[in-house]
Formats: C-alpha cells, sequence, structure tokens
C-alpha cells in the first residue's frame, strides 16, 4: 500500500557499483527494499555504476541484480528516475525497459512539490577539467558511441579497464582527481533555467551551498558518492536533509 501523503523525494548518485566492491550492491539493495518504496520518487544522477559498457553487457558485468532490485522497486509503485553520469552514459533504452526507469536528459528541470529543480549529474560544471571536457564531448557523439557499441563485449572490456590500454575511454575512468564545480558555469546554468535550487552529485562533495544569484537566495545541493556509506538526500517542501549530512554553508 502506497502513502497517500507526501513524504520526500530521494537522490542518490555516485555509487559506482561493481562486481569488485558488494557491499555497495548490498547497501543500495537494502535502501530500495525501504526508504525508497515510500518515497515520492527516487531520481539516481548518475554514475550508478563504476562503468557501463552497454545495456547487452549487463550481466557479463555482473549487474543482473541490480537491475532486478530497481524493477522490483518500480513494480512497486516508485517512480525511478534515471540520469547518466560520466562513467555510465551508456546506459540506454533496454535498461530502462528492464528496470521501469525513465531516463532523463541532462540537465533537466522537474518540480518538486510547488518549485521547478534544476538536476544534473555535475560534470559539466567542472570547465576548469579541460581534459574531461574533451572527453565529453568526445564520447557524446553518436558517432564514437556507435563505433564503441559494435565492439565485442570483451573489447569494450578492456577498453574500459585495461591497464595497459590507454584508451580515452580508460583514461577517463581511470582518472582520480574530480575537480570541484566552477561557480560561473553554476550560475550560468542556474539563471538559464531559472531556478533556485540546483541538484548534483559527481564532486562527492556532499553540501548544501546557499549563495545569492541576481540578489535572490539560491542553494546548490551536492550529493555524496557511496564509497564508505550510502549518501542520500531526503528533499520535501519541508527539509532537505543529507544523510549522511555534509558541511552546510
Ligand atoms: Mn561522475
Amino acid at each position: 500500500m502506497r502513502h497517500s501523503e507526501s513524504v520526500a523525494t530521494l537522490f542518490i548518485s555516485d555509487l559506482h557499483l561493481t562486481a569488485e566492491r558488494p557491499r555497495t550492491n548490498e547497501e543500495l539493495f537494502v535502501f530500495l527494499e525501504h526508504d525508497a518504496v515510500s518515497a515520492d520518487a527516487l531520481y539516481i544522477l548518475g554514475d550508478l555504476f563504476e562503468y557501463w559498457i552497454g545495456d547487452d553487457a549487463a550481466e557479463a558485468l555482473g549487474h543482473e541484480a541490480v537491475l532486478r532490485a530497481l524493477r522490483r522497486l518500480t513494480d512497486r509503485g516508485t517512480p525511478v528516475f534515471f540520469m547518466h553520469g560520466n562513467r555510465d552514459f551508456l546506459v540506454d533504452g533496454e535498461f530502462s525497459r528492464r528496470t521501469g526507469c525513465r531516463i532523463l536528459t541532462d540537465p533537466t528541470v522537474v518540480e518538486l512539490y510547488g518549485e521547478p529543480v534544476l538536476l544534473t549529474h555535475g560534470d559539466r560544471l567542472c570547465t576548469e577539467d579541460h581534459a574531461h571536457q574533451e572527453f565529453r564531448k568526445l564520447v557524446g557523439e553518436p558517432a564514437w558511441q556507435h563505433s564503441f557499441l559494435a565492439k565485442s563485449i570483451a573489447e569494450r572490456t578492456r577498453l574500459a579497464t585495461g591497464a595497459r590500454q590507454q584508451s580515452e575511454l580508460n583514461k577517463s575512468l581511470m582518472s582520480m582527481e574530480i575537480m570541484d564545480v566552477n561557480q560561473d558555469a553554476v550560475e550560468v546554468l542556474m539563471r538559464d533555467y531559472g531556478v533556485g535550487t540546483l541538484i548534483h552529485g559527481h564532486t562527492h562533495r556532499p553540501a548544501v551551498h546557499h549563495f545569492s544569484l541576481d540578489g535572490t537566495p539560491v542553494r546548490r545541493i551536492v550529493l555524496g558518492d557511496w564509497y564508505e556509506q550510502g549518501s542520500v538526500l531526503w528533499y520535501s517542501d519541508r527539509s532537505v536533509r543529507l544523510n549522511p549530512a555534509g558541511p552546510t554553508s
């Protein structure tokens, strides 16, 4: 039975799921079975997976259980939205059909409790990371995606993970340093979309930042990653809670 009253909309990102860290999968399954069931909706703002080399490789990468867990949640009536991150930008229609998740383009404005809220993964805001912005442009090209997806699963896996294979994809996935967002890029995007709230992940720097944009108080909410512990944003018309809490400013 679903709650008829509004509870909260939940946001997660940057779980970086991989068969090599099964504990994070377990934490996600518990979250999907409990907190997410009574939520108004769940938004996954990218980098759910450590890397995604095509919907046809879900089984080879050990992600079948994740897909089934998401399907159980959508079957129980919680709307789930997925936005691509810079690591799982190849998530596509088969994933969507199998899980019941609706894929959102980056960025997207949604209306939550009467207010427009801008959602983005966050890497587009890291404008000082020129190498990453070049990579974004490259892998966003349909021609690059078609040629990559035409390769065998073994070859795609090698290109994504091979230590000796310094493909553009591998270099980007293995890059350890994540720069923070550029404040000017944040303000341009928020002004373009006319919102007072921006929610994103990617930087692994969970926090609620309050600042003034053209004389109006606005906020930027940053989701945390799931390396140490599950990080969830509980967003309602009454409160905004990052759990575990990040610094506020
Ligand atoms: Mn990311």
